[in-house]
């Protein structure tokens, strides 16, 4: 029997049964949620009105609109039993923030009224002096300020009114992700919109989607809390794999354990209580790793929602006796997990624009903005890789799961073809949806919808999917908003050269769909060779022939993290008015000093538990052992019979040794690192601490499958990862 298993037994009995509401989905959907029908419930025409115009079009939110949505939103928070406000937002942490304000005002008799006006809607100036800035606060103004977004409904969770906020300096710079990804939708929206108009005048806005895949891992509540490195780290720093892994793929897609489905449905509840359109649910393909999957949405607002989702999972997996692990690696050995980001951009007249048409303009639209796309994601390849990269999913970029640590496209035969032969026919050759009613159309064809052309491909970070691309690189744990940021912003920046080159065909007196066919050709041949890759990603001849290609290799965090100031970066950057320079060099700043303190915490984590935990049992063992032997001399006047047994003590003096020298050689490491001023200088020195882990995880490991198992002190990853 396991040691914890009696702690195991307990949990397990708990909570199996669901808090099923008794109504249908579409009763309970955004009920806790102030959307368009309860701004229609609960505003006047003339509020209405205006607040839908600040949220449709932009226009500024004037005192008297928020005031009179104040009101509404207060009568409705008061049918739910709201008792507080907060403004949410998300720092450059992980995660969210907010500070809980109670709605009462003294009403001047000595009792206490409810209170909720436009001021505290709008805007609230949150102490905020402790959350990362990179330097903008000290350099500028300590204050920092939250702003509603209400192109983010406001939503209840417990007793508070949460109000999606973004966060930003006295001087206007952004201290969170939310602002940045506002503007990036903004710039591709402004670089798409003339673009589609091409095609089609009656198009005045084109909206990001964005659809994210959420993995996780849960484990034992009670097994957790017997493991510090995940209690503090979020990953296991040491531990043997289990004799039995992922190697019979007999999770993915298995059935769902009781205890887990009871969770999960808990989950999807309370998520589309907060109007979250949760879809999919899933085992996936490690032991105890899961995945679940809303409907796409407005990026913005499904960010939001990721990141609500990320909460709501921490919290009601301990309900369940479970802890939910984010961390994009918490296992050796078994996959890890990451968050597919399902990027695409369609037009207000319904257009989806990584979708074929109806009609070769509309065939020549998707084929613009699929190339562009492509064209943008060659160009900034390093820069989208940068976006992604962290101390945690650095432990599976690189790796043999996706992704590699290179950003290439998958495009599949189909589109693969479409392309090569673009760049040899007459630039007047439509582009016809193949085999409609049977019959061959014209030189070249594209499949109405694609099936089994896409997907194949599961070594690709970034992959066209049917319709859209799917950013598979990001990280379980991450703020999607910083890949999507990255992503729009290349992809808005392309799209103001292109329109340019085509304006030049343009004035030389050519037609739109001529004109729109030359500027493509150029781009096609750009990037068809070198950012375009279907073959396996993993392989050491595909690193050796992206360097070939000019694509980035880097698989060093701090390195990577360096492409956001570099010129190009610089430019796209402030072209597209997304980040200015200041806030690119704090930004910076703020993940280099992340990225260090991670590792640092890691590793006096992995020291002190080497010290504290692992080598006093295996001392323990090794006197059993002796003793034995002892013994036998005792009883026998001789220690022959006992070789295999000082055998083992010669092996942990051995492994006891290498860990000893080796957590003597990382502190020292670390002091070194400690003293260095540069922020990226110390990210360095911690990227080579982060690099011997694995030298005295190995001895860990190994004693481990050595020493007695009811003197090991941690719960094993056979213990760990079968939730039954
Ligand atoms: P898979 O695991 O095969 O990638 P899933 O169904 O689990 O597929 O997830 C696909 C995600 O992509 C879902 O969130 C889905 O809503 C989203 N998606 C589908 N079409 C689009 C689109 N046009 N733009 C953005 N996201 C999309
Ligand atoms: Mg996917």
């Amino acid at each position: 029997m396991d040691r914890f298993n009696l702690v195991k037994e307990s949990f397990s009995k708990k909570a199996l049964v669901a808090d099923v509401p008794g109504r249908k989905t579409s009763e309970i959907f955004g009920e806790l949620v102030f959307d368009r029908r309860k701004m229609h419930k609960y505003l006047d025409a003339v509020t209405l009105k205006s607040l839908l115009e600040c949220i449709d079009n932009g226009v500024a939110l004037d005192r008297k609109t928020a005031d009179g949505v104040a009101r509404g939103m207060k009568e409705w928070a008061m049918e739910h039993h709201v008792t507080h406000v907060t403004h949410w937002f998300q720092p450059l942490t992980d995660g969210t923030a907010e500070k809980h304000d109670s709605l009462i005002e003294y009403d001047g008799k000595g009792g206490v009224i409810e209170t909720f006006d436009g001021k505290a809607l709008a805007q609230q100036e949150p102490d905020a002096s402790s959350f990362p800035s990179g330097g903008i606060r000290a350099t500028f103004e300590a204050r920092g300020y939250t702003a509603w977004d209400p192109t983010s409904p406001v939503f209840i969770q417990g007793d508070t009114l949460c109000i999606p906020t973004v966060f930003v300096s006295y001087t206007g710079e952004a201290l969170d992700y939310k602002t940045p990804l506002k503007r990036a939708l903004k710039a591709v929206n402004d670089a798409a919109v003339p673009v589609c108009q091409l095609f089609d005048p009656k198009v005045s806005k084109v909206y990001c989607y964005l659809g994210w895949e959420q993995e996780y891992f849960l484990v034992d509540e009670a097994l957790y809390a017997a493991r510090p490195d995940l209690m503090i780290t979020g990953r296991t720093l040491m531990g043997h794999n289990s004799s039995k892994n992922q190697q019979l793929d007999d999770h993915y897609f298995g059935a769902i354990p009781s205890r887990v489905a009871a969770f999960m449905r808990d989950l999807e509840v309370a998520g589309h209580r907060l109007g979250i359109p949760i879809k999919t649910r899933h085992n996936e393909v490690a032991p105890n790793q899961f995945e679940l999957a809303p409907i796409f949405g407005e990026a913005n607002l499904a960010n939001d929602q990721n990141q609500i989702v990320m909460n709501l999972m921490n919290s009601l997996a301990r309900k369940h006796g479970f802890v939910v692990l984010l961390h994009e690696k918490p296992f050796d050995g078994i996959n890890g997990s990451g968050k597919h980001n399902n990027w695409s951009l369609g037009t207000d007249t319904g257009v989806g624009l990584f979708s074929p048409g109806k009609d070769p303009m509309s065939n020549l639209q998707f084929v613009t903005f699929f190339v562009n796309t492509l064209a943008a994601v060659q160009k900034h390849n390093a820069l989208l890789k940068a976006s992604i990269a962290s101390a945690t999913n650095a432990h599976r970029l690189g790796a043999n799961e996706a992704p590699p640590a290179i950003v290439s496209a998958f495009l599949g035969k189909t589109m693969t073809d479409v392309l090569r032969k673009l760049l040899t026919v007459p630039s007047d050759t439509p582009i016809e949806i193949a085999g409609k009613q049977g019959k061959t159309l014209g030189l070249i064809e594209i499949p109405e919808i694609f099936v089994d052309n896409t997907d194949r491909n599961r070594t690709s970070p970034f992959a066209f999917t049917g319709n859209r691309f799917e950013f598979r690189a990001v990280g379980s744990s991450a703020n999607c908003a910083g890949a999507m940021t990255t992503l729009n912003a290349a992809v808005a920046e392309q799209l103001l050269e292109f329109k340019k080159a085509v304006d030049a065909e343009l004035s030389a007196g050519k037609e739109v769909k001529i004109a729109v066919m030359d500027a493509l050709k150029p781009v096609i041949a750009k990037v068809i060779d070198v950012v375009c890759f279907d073959g396996n990603g993993y392989s050491e001849e595909w690193r050796q022939e992206a360097v070939r290609r000019g694509l980035d290799v880097e698989t060093s965090v701090p390195e990577m993290i360096r492409e956001f100031m570099k010129p190009e970066s610089v430019k796209l950057f402030t072209s597209t008015g997304v980040y200015n320079e200041k806030e690119l060099e704090a930004r910076n700043e703020v993940k280099w000093e992340t990225y260090t303190k991670k590792i640092q915490i890691e590793s006096r984590v992995m020291v002190r538990m080497a010290t504290n935990h692992i080598i006093p049992s295996v001392l323990e063992y090794k006197s059993k052992l002796l003793k034995a032997v002892a013994l036998n001399k005792e009883v026998f006047g001789t220690t022959e019979g006992c070789e295999a047994e000082m055998a083992l003590i010669g092996k942990i003096s051995g492994y006891v040794a290498d860990i000893r020298k080796r957590a003597a050689d990382m502190t020292d490491a670390r002091k070194k690192a400690n003293k260095l001023e540069n922020e990226y200088d110390k990210a360095v020195a911690y990227h080579e601490i982060a690099e011997s882990f694995p030298k005295i995880r190995r001895s860990i490991d190994k004693l481990e499958e050595i020493v007695d198992n009811r003197l090991w002190p941690l719960p094993k990853y056979r213990e760990l990862l079968f939730i039954s």
